[in-house]
């Protein structure tokens, strides 16, 4: 066969098997191979690692679409020296997420506006830029979301969608009480994420000792949180509203956001 046959064949095999981004790039690199005498491999770890490269990146930004977080937050916007109850060293181990690949869970507690939906956010994008996919889902959504499949019967089809995730956050628990069907169901969620060893995030303005106040029978609650403490990190953090803070500084107006006004 001529070069000119193999040039066409390999074109066809790349299209075929959809290695677009590699075949976007073959001419140049085979140019490149010729004019610096590079082996064969050469080229060939070139194309592939092109091609693995642009899937990643894609993946990574079709995940971060897909995640529902409501902001991008990052680790590195978090000023730990304006939140001393936060143990940086915690928060750095869990950046690194060991916690996830072993199916651990992270419980952030602690009053409202103190970083708790900001390290939450933080530690999904960490999740999200290596490859993750993540569900990130306040608790008032999740309920919205029960009492719509079970009206349509399909409450199956969430349950998969919520264990699907390698990483899922609930956001705001404790916010409301919970009536009992949406109680068994975040039970049923928790529950089939800590069979499967499956990570998930939660934040709450109540300590452990409150949670029951929120679940219509104590027994619902210790269980609930029996599955969630069993292999967990729990950062507790106090003190002041965050943006409280910065108002009382800039000498701004307090309480004038609806959610600390509400704290
Ligand atoms: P919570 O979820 O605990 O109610 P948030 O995470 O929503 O609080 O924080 C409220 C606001 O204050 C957000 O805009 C968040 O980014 C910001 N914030 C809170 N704590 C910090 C911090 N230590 N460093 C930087 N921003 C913070
Ligand atoms: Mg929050």
């Amino acid at each position: 066969m001529s070069e000119a046959v193999h040039y066409e064949r390999v074109r066809e095999h790349f299209e075929n098997l959809k290695l677009d981004a590699a075949l976007h790039e073959l001419d140049p690199l085979l140019e490149k191979a010729a004019r610096e005498e590079r082996s064969p491999t050469w080229l060939l770890d070139q194309l592939l690692t092109i091609e693995r490269t642009t899937r990643f990146e894609r993946r990574v930004a079709a995940n971060l679409k897909l995640s529902g977080i409501p902001a991008k937050k990052t680790l590195d916007a978090f000023d730990f020296d304006a939140q001393p109850s936060v143990p940086k060293a915690t928060v750095e181990e869990l950046a690194t997420l060991r916690f996830l690949r072993q199916g651990q869970n992270v419980l952030i507690l602690g009053p409202t506006g103190v970083g708790k939906t900001h390290l939450a956010i933080g530690l999904t994008l960490k999740a999200i830029e290596s490859g993750h996919r993540v569900y990130f889902l306040t608790l008032h959504d999740l309920i919205n979301k029960a009492r719509v499949a079970r009206e349509k019967n399909r409450l199956h089809i969430l349950h998969t969608t919520l264990l699907r995730a390698d990483l899922f956050i609930l956001d705001e628990v404790g916010f409301q009480p919970l009536e009992r069907e949406d109680a068994t169901f975040l039970f049923e969620t928790i529950n089939k994420r800590y069979a499967a060893q499956k990570s998930t995030i939660v934040t709450s303005n109540k300590s452990y000792g409150q949670w029951h106040e929120i679940f219509p029978d104590h027994v619902l609650a210790v269980a609930l949180l029996d599955r969630l403490l069993h292999h967990s990190t729990t950062l507790n953090i106090r003190g002041d509203s965050y943006r409280q803070r910065h108002r009382k500084q800039t000498g701004l107006p307090q309480a004038m956001n609806v959610e600390d006004a509400m704290s």
